[in-house]
């Protein structure tokens, strides 16, 4: 149901009101940061077109065979496509186009939800485009993606694209409040460290992240002065325990920050309970363009870690760099 999402009520109202006029239903791609509600409401949505029920609101009814269906994750019209590795692979594609050439069991026409499809490869992508002009008949397509460029251009102009804003401080904290059970005195520490998007990999083992966290940036704060050895050893470790991504999220949030604090008198922090170290820091007095050249690298490091590169080597020449500006 839609009031499972928390807050984006303008977009509540907008798909709602494609709901009521159904014959205008299209593909729809949802763009917007990591973890800002983006399956939460194509999930809703989904619901919302399948309901037996819905009383012309848009809003599904909950009671209905297809809504419980679709709470038991059963709903034999829906389908979900994600990525199983570092991309969506031709064969996820194919597998759905064989699904959608059969009469939908339950509705009048099937709902397709692909996440995170800027994760398509470029021979599924190339694939999927057909589907994606023409499935209108049988189908409607959902696909979610945190930013455009990820997206070739000809499936990006096929579908309405609806942008998801950043969440506002209300919104984290009602959905850490609501959705996770956090109080609010952990809600007063760590919301900021939302505010790009709800993680629930993060949320759902908490004490690891904050650990990590704490530890990076503890390593990032010595580093002028520390033994290299000892960081290569945390880099060895991080890659042991499959940490290695979470490291770059947390490189790339600090110096993201230091931008914030030199350039920016508006941005919000995402390490505000490391504001006075940071700005005291040596990373607070590096030129602009270096900062700028490390998150490019750190980029283009997550990047070659989804595709199987080596997470050591990876993180070990970020570092080396990181030492050599320190
Ligand atoms: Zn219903």
């Amino acid at each position: 149901m839609f009031k499972d999402v928390i807050g984006l009520s303008g977009l509540k109202q907008i798909l709602k009101s494609f709901l009521k006029t159904n014959n205008h239903l299209s593909n729809f791609i949802f763009i917007g940061a990591r973890g800002c509600g983006k399956s939460t409401m194509a999930l809703s949505f989904a619901k919302s077109i399948f309901c037996f029920n819905h009383s012309g609101g848009g809003e599904s009814c909950g009671s209905c065979e297809s809504c419980l269906m679709f709470e038991r994750g059963q709903h034999p019209d829906f389908i979900l496509v994600k990525p199983t590795s570092a991309t969506i692979k031709i064969s996820q594609i194919q597998t759905l186009q064989n699904k959608i050439l059969s009469a939908p069991a339950l509705s009048s026409k099937r709902v397709v939800f692909i996440k995170n499809a800027d994760k398509l490869g470029l021979e599924a992508a190339n694939a999927f485009l057909k589907t994606f002009e023409e499935a209108h008949h049988r189908c409607f397509i959902i696909l979610s993606i945190s930013t455009q460029k990820n997206l070739l251009p000809t499936l990006l102009s096929r579908g309405v694209k609806i942008y998801f804003p950043i969440l506002t401080d209300h919104q984290i904290s009602d959905i850490l409040k609501i959705k996770f059970n956090w109080e609010q005195s952990q809600i007063n520490q760590y919301q900021f460290i939302f505010k790009q998007g709800i993680r629930k990999d993060w949320i759902e083992n908490w004490d690891e992240f904050s650990a990590l966290r704490d530890e990076v940036i503890k390593i990032l704060l010595d580093l002028p002065k520390s033994d290299f050895s000892k960081v290569l050893f945390a880099i060895t470790n991080w890659a042991n325990k499959n940490q290695t991504l979470l490291v770059i999220e947390i490189l790339m949030s600090w110096f993201r920050d230091v931008i914030v604090i030199n350039h920016s008198q508006k941005g919000y922090l995402i390490n505000q309970d490391y504001l006075l170290p940071l700005k005291e820091s040596f990373w607070c007095k590096i030129d602009f363009l270096n900062i700028y050249d490390l998150l490019l690298m750190l980029r283009q490091s997550e990047r070659a870690i989804h595709f199987q590169a080596n997470k050591n080597l990876s993180l070990i020449s970020t570092f080396i760099r990181l030492k050599e500006l320190s």
